[in-house]
């Protein structure tokens, strides 16, 4: 029969590599716990509606690349492309805006987009996220910029660049927009054809676009910088300098726009060049106009969204993955048939205590079941056979240093033992 392979851009993550994974995510739960930022955990998926309304259908993200099905009773349903919809979503629709504000989100999931697989790009991927509502500060954009940036720095990560840009509000972006749709408009016939449809819709998207032609458009049109009213420009210059103040090293790049609509005011990147072509490991901003745009009251946001596997690679890069030990605490070995079921109880003894205690559950030969002792990386081995059982006790074997020591058959010694 022939096999049947994952599907296409998606990925298996590995005994292999699963303590890396666990070690990111312990260090990603420590830092939103340090900050303040408790976990919420949505529905895979949700009505699409939703994303159309709250991503905005001209996105990337949802026009092209959503996986949407029909559900029995004919509703729209889409596996979730992004984590902020959803927690806005959550957060009107169990009433947690009436809580104590701000209110500090975070999410570790996994997401889905139809995109193209390639490196640091994948169709099911993982992202940390943040949401901060419920202040319109500057302090806020700066709090969740330097909870991502305190996490790199946790992770031992030093070629992260920031970079930070403002896409103004409700009252001056109309302005912009007019003067982006100006500029490309002249260069209609040469934009791609998504490009060329969305550009009334939203012709900030084509800022975002990834094709060479639009992208090289797009390099020299007016800059959201120079049309920020007063007030967007109070706040970037107050988070510069808050950043200036904690020794945060940043970049203004008028080309963060940020691929999704419900962007606001401050958008900013986390950027490390030598991870290749999808070199943004974080990606987030302001978005005041989401939540009443879904239906819920207005209440200023900020947050960001952060790629797991894009994170992996950076600290491969950096040769900053730990070495882990997953070796099991101690393999008990049985000599012969009599022994074969007091080691197990033995065994079982010791897991009941808390110690990771293997013993053979294959009938192997002593030979094999030290080979497998081996793969298994066991700190400790004791082989236990007919005599040691009459004598009730056997020689403890520590497998990094070669030291023996000689213990009884009791689950309490041989803890002492191999917790020295
Ligand atoms: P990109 O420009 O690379 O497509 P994006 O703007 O679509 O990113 P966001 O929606 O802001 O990304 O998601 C935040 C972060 O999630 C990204 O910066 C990236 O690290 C990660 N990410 C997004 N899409 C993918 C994907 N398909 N595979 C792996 N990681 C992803
Ligand atoms: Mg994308």
């Amino acid at each position: 029969m022939s096999k049947i392979q994952k599907p296409k851009g998606t990925l298996d993550i590995l005994p292999a590599d699963i303590s890396l994974w666990q070690y990111i995510e312990q260090a990603v739960r420590e830092t939103a716990k340090i900050n303040g930022f408790s976990e919420i955990r949505m529905p895979t998926f949700e009505y699409t509606e939703l994303f159309c309304r709250g991503v905005g259908d001209t996105t990337d993200v949802v026009g092209k690349e959503m996986y949407t099905f029909t559900d029995k009773d004919g509703s729209s349903l889409s596996l979730r492309p992004e984590g902020t919809a959803g927690v806005a979503r959550s957060v009107i629709e169990n009433g947690l805006y009436a809580g104590a504000m701000p209110l500090k989100l975070f999410y570790l999931s996994n997401f889905f987009r139809r995109e193209k697989p390639q490196a640091g790009r994948s169709r099911e991927f993982w992202q940390f996220g943040t949401e901060l509502y419920g202040s319109s500060s500057p302090e806020a954009d700066a709090q969740v910029i330097m909870l991502a940036y305190g996490l790199f720095k946790k992770l031992g990560l030093t070629k992260v660049t920031l970079r930070i840009n403002s896409i103004g509000c409700k009252e001056c972006r109309p302005q912009y927009r007019e003067s982006l749709l100006n500029y490309f408009s002249g260069y209609e016939k040469e934009l791609c054809d998504t490009c060329r449809e969305r550009l009334q819709k939203n012709p900030l998207r084509v800022l975002d676009c990834k094709s060479p032609v639009c992208s090289g458009i797009a390099k020299d049109a007016p800059k959201t910088l120079e049309h920020l009213c007063e007030s967007c420009n109070t706040h970037f210059e107050k988070l510069k300098a808050i950043l200036d103040a904690c020794g945060v090293e940043y970049i203004v790049d008028p080309s963060i726009v940020r691929g999704l609509d419900y962007y606001t005011g401050t958008v900013f990147e986390f950027t490390v060049d030598s991870i290749g072509a999808q070199s943004t490991v974080c990606g987030g901003g302001r978005y005041d106009g989401l939540l009443s745009s879904i239906g819920g009251p207005e209440l200023p946001a900020v947050g960001f969204g952060m790629g797991i596997t894009r994170l992996i690679q950076a600290l491969k890069d950096e040769s900053l993955v730990p070495e882990f030990d997953n070796g099991c605490d101690i393999y008990i070995a049985a000599l012969g048939e009599a022994a074969a079921l007091p080691v197990f109880m033995l065994g079982q003894k010791l897991r009941d205590a808390g110690i990771s205690a293997e013993t053979d559950i294959c009938g192997r030969s002593l030979k094999a079941q030290m080979k497998y002792a081996d793969k298994a990386g066991a700190r400790f081995v004791l082989v236990v056979g007919e005599n040691e059982i009459n004598q009730n006790s056997a020689e403890l074997k520590n497998m990094r240093n070669g030291e023996k020591t000689t213990v009884n058959l009791t689950a309490d010694d041989i803890i002492g033992n191999i917790k020295r």
